[in-house]
């Protein structure tokens, strides 16, 4: 592969065709020099995006149901490092309610996120996925942390279809740096469990995280190519003043859609989300990342009520849209970019590569 900087398209050429990538060419490629070639990349990825998954944007309504969390992840504003935050959690009938409200606006598929609260019980997830399965058929995702295989089972079991967990980073160093209660191993056993018990699996990392390098994110690249998940969701590390790295600073966005195309490019046919941390982190990040790859999106339907609550990071975006604002701005957003909105149950279609 090339890397003496003169001949960048035939380095693009060769990220289309999968070729291996040197830790030399990753540092290149996350440094300014490539800058002028990121937009070519994102072209590349975009038409590997239209071949693989079509012009459809998967719209997945997201409800944060609790912002208790047990967790002490360094960079994340709901973890227990934040005492001055003003904790809420959602009773199963409040969680009902919301999920019927967004299936009224059209929604057909739901990501229950949470902080690691345990004051739920498995039983209780499991009451909460049957009924939305049971009375509402809608897709499940869940978005709730490491829990022992025996309860991924059980809510498998319950109904529940998909599951997001990120790696975070897939150096055990940096990662047990940032979470000094847990384990890289445990994350990663997490994950495989998910797969075997038939999830489609998301996971992902966070771009930026102080320490983090090019070749590191080569790294992260290769375990996640390895891990072979059906979704991969990435965003900026966007510092929260009330954790442990409150004064680093963000993750850059052109550093997040270089890797986000990377992804198109070497998982061609996963679900790659435009995150809210992207569109939070820059004006247009969202609509960026659906041209560089992306082909799912997740606006918030929580209780504005609870919005305040939520936020894993400063400043984040739809604070005061409610959840027929946030999915017409959505629907909006993809249509301006000549893409076609749709808010079924969004299952992969993978296909042999
Ligand atoms: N508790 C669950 C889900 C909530 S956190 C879990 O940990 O899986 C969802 C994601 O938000 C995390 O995986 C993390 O990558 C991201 N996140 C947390 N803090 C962040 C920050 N400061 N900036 C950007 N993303 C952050």
């Amino acid at each position: 592969m090339q890397t003496d900087g003169r001949d960048h398209e035939a380095l693009i050429a060769d990220l289309v065709k999968r070729e291996r990538i040197s830790d030399e060419t990753a540092r290149l490629i996350f440094s300014p020099a490539f800058d002028e070639f990121r937009a070519r990349l994102y072209e590349a990825a975009d038409k590997v995006r239209l071949e693989t998954v079509g012009d459809e944007v998967f719209i997945r309504g997201i409800i944060e149901f609790s912002n208790y969390c047990g967790c002490q992840c360094d960079y994340c504003g709901i973890s227990s490092h934040n005492r001055e935050l003003d904790r809420y959690r959602m009773d199963f009938d409040d969680i009902l309610e919301t999920a019927s409200h967004a299936y009224g606006l059209g929604f057909r598929s739901l990501v229950l996120q949470s902080g690691e609260d345990r004051s739920y019980r498995a039983s209780d997830i499991c009451h909460i996925i049957e009924a939305i399965k049971g009375r509402l058929g809608m897709a499940v995702t869940l978005s709730i942390g490491e829990w022992p295989k025996a309860d991924y089972a059980a809510f498998r079991a319950a109904g529940a279809d998909r599951y997001l967990l990120r790696i975070e980073t897939s150096s055990q160093a940096l990662f047990e740096r940032y979470h000094r209660d847990s384990k890289w191993y445990d994350r990663h056993k997490a994950l495989m469990d998910l797969k075997e018990l038939g999830y489609q699996v998301g996971s992902g990392i966070l771009v930026g995280l102080p320490g983090q390098d090019g070749p590191g994110l080569l790294r992260d690249l290769e375990y996640l190519e390895r891990l072979r998940p059906e979704m991969v969701g990435i965003g900026p590390f966007i510092p929260h003043p009330k954790t442990p790295l409150g004064n680093q600073p963000a993750g850059l966005i052109e550093h997040c859609l270089t890797f986000l195309a990377l992804l198109r490019l070497y998982l061609p046919d996963s679900y790659l989300p435009a995150t809210t941390a992207m569109g939070t982190l820059a004006p247009q990040g969202r609509q960026m990342a659906l041209r560089a790859g992306a082909n799912v999106i997740m606006p918030n339907v929580s209780p504005l009520s609870n919005r305040p609550g939520y936020q894993i990071y400063p400043d984040k975006i739809g604070q005061s849209d409610d959840a027929e604002t946030c999915q017409r701005c959505i629907e909006d957003l993809v249509l301006a970019l000549g893409r076609k909105p749709n808010l079924g149950f969004g299952h992969i279609k993978r296909k042999i590569y």
